[in-house]
């Protein structure tokens, strides 16, 4: 997925499929940035923990040691990435401030604010409103795919109102939408244009063919990753 039609063309963002290779490795990482983002830039790349931090970058540094589910920027030539496998990569960008941000969006993150705090960092270092904000949010395991624990309603509970939108019953068993979820934080920010890419990592095979096209944590038990990435030319 490298969604080309919904940002100007001043950014760069995408997705790695498993064509390219798994991305916790740097060397696939670094390789597979190169060749979209011509410049070289800084790769900026913390360890997504599920937990609400947001990581302004500024002066071109980063300690890629750092822990974090969030990472903004106005910065040209720095690219921002996360490596990820089920969970939703959520891309902004402030047209107005020409600002960026890139979230890793858990259901342990969003329940705590991730988005939200993104945007409230946007508006603090940028001065974003978040109603110039366009955010693109990116593949990510489907309502179909995500069976949650029983007790998983009080998680998904709407802290802004009396409904619960997050959730559902199916035959006895809970799943969860965190693509409901995303959007209800998004306009309860004040966010009102996006664009979603409707792919699911868990269940979603490859256009032309049979074969999986991203990693699933859920589906494949194990530790590969997708890339999310975004970068200002
Ligand atoms: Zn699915």
């Amino acid at each position: 997925m490298i969604k080309e039609d919904f940002f100007p063309n001043n950014i760069v963002m995408g997705y790695s499929q498993i064509k390219d290779g798994p991305m916790q490795d740097m060397k696939n990482k670094k390789e597979f940035i190169k060749d979209i983002f011509s410049e070289n830039g800084l790769i900026v790349n913390p360890t997504p923990v599920h937990g609400s931090d947001v990581l302004p970058v500024k002066n071109k540094r980063f300690d890629n040691q750092t822990e974090g589910d969030s990472i903004i920027t106005t910065e040209k030539g720095v690219i921002l990435s996360m490596a990820m496998a089920d969970c939703f990569p959520i891309y902004f960008y402030d047209p107005v401030n020409k600002a960026i941000g890139l979230t890793h969006g858990g259901w342990k993150g969003l329940l705590k604010g991730i988005i939200e705090n993104t945007v409230i960092q946007m508006k603090y270092n940028f001065n974003t409103n978040p109603e110039d904000l366009m955010v693109y949010i990116g593949p990510g395991i489907c309502s179909k795919c995500f069976e949650v624990k029983k007790d998983a309603p009080e998680y998904f509970a709407n802290p802004y109102s009396e409904i619960r939108m997050g959730i559902g019953d199916e035959k006895g068993k809970w799943f969860g939408n965190l693509s409901v979820e995303i959007y209800k934080r998004l306009l309860s920010i004040g966010c009102r244009k996006f664009e979603s890419s409707g792919e699911c990592t868990c269940c979603k095979e490859g256009v032309f063919s049979k074969t999986k096209k991203y990693y699933s944590f859920r589906r494949d038990k194990d530790y590969n990753r997708n890339l999310a990435f975004i970068g200002i030319k």
